[in-house]
């Protein structure tokens, strides 16, 4: 097996040139209000890196709140987090810190690479080794990790600037991408298709992720939406890389519908 960080970089390479969301440089940002944004840069992603058309809408409540200003505020949060003893350097630091991100990107790890071996039934148990945090603790790639039991840990604040993806050092420059996405990885195996190159990682668990998953993911997005203060475009990473030969082919079989409720649910709960 590949180290996990060569794994991490080198194994989830897609080969097939998709167009890429346009960027509007005077406005450092990508082109159009928010929501078209979002449609853009949430394209289905598919096997080997292929994006679906952009969305004509989004799942609910995502089509209503992303842009517009977070209407919850750190009290209600930090309520929840006490009700679900959950701590905020749990997800992603302190609900005080400022976020200046406004892309909020999801990967998955594409690690480990089963190879020719069938992807284990117990993934979403403890007893997957990869569902402990101390394998992860040296492999800071990210800002936030969430294991498939749905916990999360930081690696870096969402107030730290930390780059993830080919675009951010490659399209733009240092100074430009600085601070402007946070990033979080969402544990998920791959296997080889026996199809494909020698070596391959392009056939991921199935389903991709699991519900504690897309839960933590929600909180997270909640939490960095709300220090922040507007809720931020969610993005794969595989449709900002979009355009580059080298680009990564993550999340793969991320329900967007799925994590929509989740998100759903969660201010629902958080405005009672
Ligand atoms: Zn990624």
């Amino acid at each position: 097996m590949k180290s996990l960080v060569s794994s991490l970089i080198l194994a989830s390479c897609c080969w097939v040139v998709a167009t890429p969301c346009p960027f509007d440089r005077t406005k450092m940002e990508f082109a159009g209000t928010p929501i078209e944004q979002a449609k853009c840069l949430l394209r289905p992603v598919k096997r080997g890196g292929v994006l679906g058309d952009p969305l004509k809408v989004l799942p609910q409540p995502l089509e209503s709140l992303i842009g517009k200003p977070v209407q919850i505020n750190a009290d209600q949060l930090r309520k929840y987090l006490a009700a679900h003893k959950i701590a905020e350097d749990e997800i992603g630091g302190p609900i005080s810190q400022k976020v200046t991100a406004k892309y909020f990107v999801i990967h998955d790890t594409s690690t480990p690479n089963y190879h020719d071996k069938p992807i284990p039934g117990i993934i979403n148990t403890p007893e997957w080794p990869l569902n402990n945090f101390e394998r992860w603790k040296k492999m800071p790639v990210a800002h936030m990790f969430v294991n498939r039991m749905g916990q999360s840990m930081t690696w870096h604040p969402f107030s730290m600037s930390w780059r993830a993806t080919k675009y951010e050092s490659k399209t733009l420059t240092k100074d430009e991408s600085h601070g402007m996405f946070v990033h979080t990885e969402l544990s998920q195996p791959r296997r080889a298709d026996p199809n494909g190159h020698p070596g391959n990682d392009a056939i991921a668990a199935d389903p991709g992720f699991t519900p504690a998953q897309y839960e933590r993911l929600a909180l997270l997005y909640v939490a960095a939406s709300v220090e922040h203060g507007t809720w931020l475009v969610p993005a794969y990473h595989c449709c900002l890389d979009s355009g580059m030969v080298d680009g990564h082919d993550d999340p793969q079989n991320f329900r967007l519908d799925e994590w929509g409720k989740q998100v759903g649910s969660l201010v629902a709960g958080l405005n009672k």
